[in-house]
């Protein structure tokens, strides 16, 4: 597959507007001072299926043939990308089969069927997601979407930044939180399509700081099993494709303790009035815990999710 190109981000713009909303940006006088730097939060926990994982889903579906719309689309991962795989099928008109850990999040896994894909369960400490997905693939003739290595998945998940960078060009960093690292990669994209120079960096949970490890061994390094309360985030290998691009831009790599979430989650709850999901406090832990001077600087910052059940939710706000 080849990699994709910031035009490749502004196409996925094109391709998107009308359909993924641009989300909104909030900022807080309060929260400014606390920290003594402006900040931006682009809100994609309000973005369609909760997450902006819609947005690369929607980009890669409209890359089908006739042939493959006709036979259905097959994904994996922690829910955020089931669900998003199911609406963008939905809105294509094509079958969509989502291949979920047993124990992956009810709301997630109820989402993704309620938008009308089949869902099929797997245990994650005996079975491997990728085999089991490509068998069942290979036996119906679905198409694989992967959650991060795929091109138009990456272009699309650019758009995130894009349109922040667009709408607020003066920023001097932005935060955005890792996995597999579609995320960012598509950041790092965006960011060339508009000559910006804005700083990028990535955060991943402490506990899977796969992304940190690869940059220094120059290869994708692979973490099974990691545990963190960034379900989203839990990729066991950065994405061959966004390692390729993340590694040209060698961006810097933070990370956020659960703790640091846990404390960032109340934060947004209580000052913010917004519910985010774990791994959608990466970025902003990451830019307030992570050691990096934001002091007196203009700091987007990636919300990137919303989906959490709520007795789980609860339990993080009370702990
Ligand atoms: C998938 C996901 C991430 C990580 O994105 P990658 O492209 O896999 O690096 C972060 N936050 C949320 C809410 C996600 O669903």
């Amino acid at each position: 597959m080849s990699l994709p190109t910031p035009e490749d981000v502004q196409a996925a713009a094109r391709l998107l507007a009308g359909v993924a909303p641009r989300t909104p940006v909030l900022r807080s006088t309060t929260i400014d001072q606390l920290f003594g730097a402006q900040l931006y939060f682009k809100c994609e926990n309000v973005q369609r299926t909760g997450s902006f994982k819609f947005r690369g889903a929607y980009c890669a579906l409209a890359q089908f043939s006739e042939p493959q719309r006709g036979k259905g689309v097959l994904s994996y991962s922690s829910g955020n990308h089931a669900q998003a795989i199911a609406l963008a099928a939905r809105l294509h008109d094509i079958p969509a089969l989502v291949v979920v850990p047993h124990d992956a999040d009810v709301a997630k896994m109820e989402a993704a069927r309620g938008y009308g894909a089949q869902v099929v369960t797997y245990d994650r400490t005996k079975e491997d997601r990728e085999a089991l997905s490509q068998r069942l693939a290979l036996e119906r003739g679905m198409s694989v979407v992967p959650p991060a290595d795929h091109p138009q998945v990456i272009a699309g998940q650019g758009t995130v930044a894009l349109e922040l960078l667009q709408d607020f060009p003066r920023l001097d960093y932005l935060f955005v939180p890792v996995g597999g690292g579609a995320l960012l990669a598509g950041s790092l994209l965006a960011r060339e399509a508009l000559g910006s120079d804005c700083e990028i960096v990535g955060v991943e949970p402490e506990a899977a700081n796969r992304a940190r490890q690869s940059l220094k061994a120059g290869h994708p390094v692979t973490i099974a099993h990691s545990r963190t309360i960034a379900d989203a985030a839990q990729a066991t290998a950065l994405a061959p494709l966004a390692f390729d691009i993340i590694r040209s831009a060698a961006p810097p790599m933070p990370s956020a303790t659960d703790a640091q979430l846990l404390d960032a989650l109340r934060f947004f709850a209580q000052r913010m009035k917004l519910v985010v999901e774990p791994t959608g406090a990466l970025a902003f832990a990451g830019a307030r815990d992570g050691g990096m001077d934001i002091r007196g600087k203009r700091v987007g910052i990636i919300v990137s999710g919303g989906n959490v059940d709520l007795a789980r939710y609860a339990r993080f706000l009370s702990d």
